[in-house]
């Protein structure tokens, strides 16, 4: 059975004191053992996230890492940085990430096997933009995003995959995929899943949606058949709606 999770993506948001305020509002929030919450801090945070959550089940994971475990690259983190703070969980492929920092479809294949190599469990982002949805292209981009970075794995390393369609024209911008739109595009990711491996394992799968979620259309979205919970930009960043939202998973 596969388990609803709601992470909340805080970007380049929250400094410590910020930090230390919303994780304590969060530590209050009762939720089912049927559902995961995950927070994802940025970098400076993570060992203060790691600490203030310890004996609580909020997971603290990371919004990007490199692909290289060491090295001569200013600026950057690694697994193995992330891994020796207590990290074990990281977002890769955020369309912000591709759209400003040219991450690709090879570049992110890298990350993922990285980070696999690492005992990390990636939440992998894909999703299309508005004008390949105008376009009626959008299934087409996911299937590439997908086959691209994830379908050279073996069955067995999905097991730390978890998927999260983010449809680039429904995030932070309000808009957001009905929940009829949100679910053709998970039962067609999954579909293809089940095509190239088999359907135990693509049934198995996690596939969160991201764009716009807020307390007010998280359960008509999470309670279509393959919306397995959300990934949360904004509105994480607020105690009360990411409750909300939690319970609404
Ligand atoms: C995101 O950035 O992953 C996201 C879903 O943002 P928002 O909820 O603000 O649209």
């Amino acid at each position: 059975m596969r388990k609803k999770i709601v992470a909340g993506n805080w970007k380049m948001n929250n400094d410590q004191r910020e930090t230390a305020e919303l994780i304590a509002a969060l530590k209050s929030i009762r939720f089912s053992t049927k559902t995961r919450v995950m927070i994802a801090p940025a970098f400076t945070q993570l060992q203060q996230a790691v600490a203030l959550t310890e004996g609580t089940r909020l997971e603290v994971l990371a919004q990007n890492m490199n692909a290289a475990t060491n090295g001569a690259f200013t600026g950057e983190i690694s697994a193995p940085m992330l891994n020796s703070i207590g990290i074990q969980n990281v977002i890769l492929g955020h369309s912000e990430r591709r759209a400003y920092y040219n991450e690709t479809d090879d570049s992110l294949k890298s990350k993922v096997d990285t980070a696999l190599l690492h005992d990390m469990e990636v939440v992998f982002c894909f999703g299309e933009e508005l004008n390949e949805r105008k376009s009626a292209i959008h299934f087409d981009v996911v299937k590439r995003q997908l086959e691209k970075a994830l379908f050279h794995l073996d069955s067995g390393q999905w097991s730390n995959i978890i998927l999260a369609y983010e449809p680039v024209w429904a995030i932070g911008t309000g808009e957001t995929a009905t929940p009829d739109q949100a679910q053709e595009i998970h039962a067609y990711v999954r579909d293809l899943i089940a095509s190239k491996y088999e359907s135990s394992l693509a049934n198995s799968i996690s596939i969160l949606y991201g764009g716009s979620v807020k307390p007010a259309n998280a359960a008509a979205i999470f309670s279509q058949n393959d919306v397995d919970g959300g990934l949360i930009g904004g509105a994480a960043l607020q105690a009360e709606d990411f409750k909300a939202i939690i319970q609404s998973a």
